[in-house]
């Protein structure tokens, strides 16, 4: 039988992580939710230094966000700290703070869907509750020679992965599943000669292996050029808070913004800052430039030097902000473009 054979594989090869140790249902809430759109290899020290820093579900509810921002600042996708913090407080004020076993009350949690409560369900609860994430797609959409566009097809997953589901043993099976997709049945030169599901694979059978999965056209990226400014007055540095909602939400950030058709850099940049702070600038200088990808953009970013021309006025682009000298930048949250572009100020010799 194929789940035999799945489970007798994971049982020797499974990889030794910190929250299959346990099987906690915090630690592994956790790491399901680090795990959405990361690699494990990326996980592990966020994941580390995540539970050294808050421990239990009371923690989490009662950080302060500036510290739960700093604790994912790399990740990416931050509203996911942010809904675990939600979901810690429902947790604690609904459930006297112990994790729910019932499936409707995990999923009732924000920032988990039915693939992170099918999994703390059968994971932790060991319930027989179904997964289907992009591994389980891939390794899916081969065993059964599935060649439709799989975005198009998620509940064709969902009812396999139902009907394969050993009743019993959801725990190890949906992680094997898995753990499949992550250490051989890999998105690029898969190893089926190693695989414990190759007598059941269609997909190998029919020589169809480097086609799947099907993901439809590609989406191309929007390029964007953006121009920010690191504001220097008295040996302090202006950043500004972004608003709560919205991509990056609550991340600190040096003003600045998108150039619009018909701008030059320096133009959209002395509109931009004024606009967002109320300032003008002088002796602008330029400091760096590099490309970032986000999920539909692909961003052109400039970075300028320059000093502030009167005072901060009012906000239109953050919720507060502040003067800080430089080391104190190392306790603050920014985006990840934000961050390489302080490594090299604080790196240079600018301070
Ligand atoms: S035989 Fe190859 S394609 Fe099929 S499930 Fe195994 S690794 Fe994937």
């Amino acid at each position: 039988m194929l789940q035999d054979e799945l489970l007798t594989w994971f049982r020797k090869e499974q990889r030794d992580l910190p929250w299959r140790r346990t099987y906690d249902p915090y630690q592994v809430w956790i790491s399901e939710i680090m795990l959405q759109q990361t690699q494990v290899t990326t996980v592990l020290p966020y994941f580390e230094r995540f539970i050294a820093a808050l421990p239990t579900v009371k923690a989490l509810a009662e950080v302060h966000e500036d510290k739960l921002l700093k604790l994912w600042e790399g990740l990416g996708y931050y509203s996911r700290a942010r809904n675990l913090q939600k979901a810690a407080r429902l947790v604690v004020e609904k459930h006297g703070g112990v994790f729910p076993q019932e499936y409707e009350a995990i999923l009732a949690l924000p920032g988990i869907g039915r693939y992170t409560a099918g999994a703390i369900s059968s994971i932790v609860f060991e319930q027989n509750k179904p997964i289907v994430d992009g591994n389980v797609i891939r390794v899916l959409s081969r065993l059964d020679d599935f060649h439709e566009d799989v975005r198009k097809n998620v509940p064709y997953f969902w009812k396999r992965a139902e009907e394969l589901l050993p009743h019993g043993s959801a725990r190890n099976f949906n992680q094997a599943m898995m753990e499949l997709g992550a250490l051989v049945c890999t998105p690029k030169s898969p190893k089926c000669s190693a695989c414990p599901l190759k007598a059941s694979c269609k997909a190998l059978a029919a020589g169809n292996v480097e086609l799947l999965p099907n993901k439809g056209p590609a989406q191309a990226k929007v390029k964007i050029q953006v121009a920010i400014a690191i504001l220097e007055k008295d040996g302090k540095i202006f950043i500004q808070k972004r608003h709560q909602k919205g991509l990056m939400a609550g991340l600190w950030e040096f003003p600045g913004g998108k150039v619009e058709a018909g701008e030059s850099i320096e133009e959209a940049l002395s509109r931009e800052v004024l606009e967002e702070t109320g300032l003008r600038m002088k002796n602008l200088c330029f400091f760096m430039n590099l490309q970032h990808a986000y999920t539909r953009y692909l961003v052109d970013l400039h970075c300028f030097l320059a000093e502030p021309i009167g005072e901060v006025g009012a906000l239109t682009a953050a919720t507060e902000f502040r003067w800080v000298r430089p080391e104190e930048l190392k306790t603050m949250a920014f985006p990840a473009a934000n961050v390489k572009i302080l490594e090299k100020y604080l790196k240079g010799g600018f301070y």
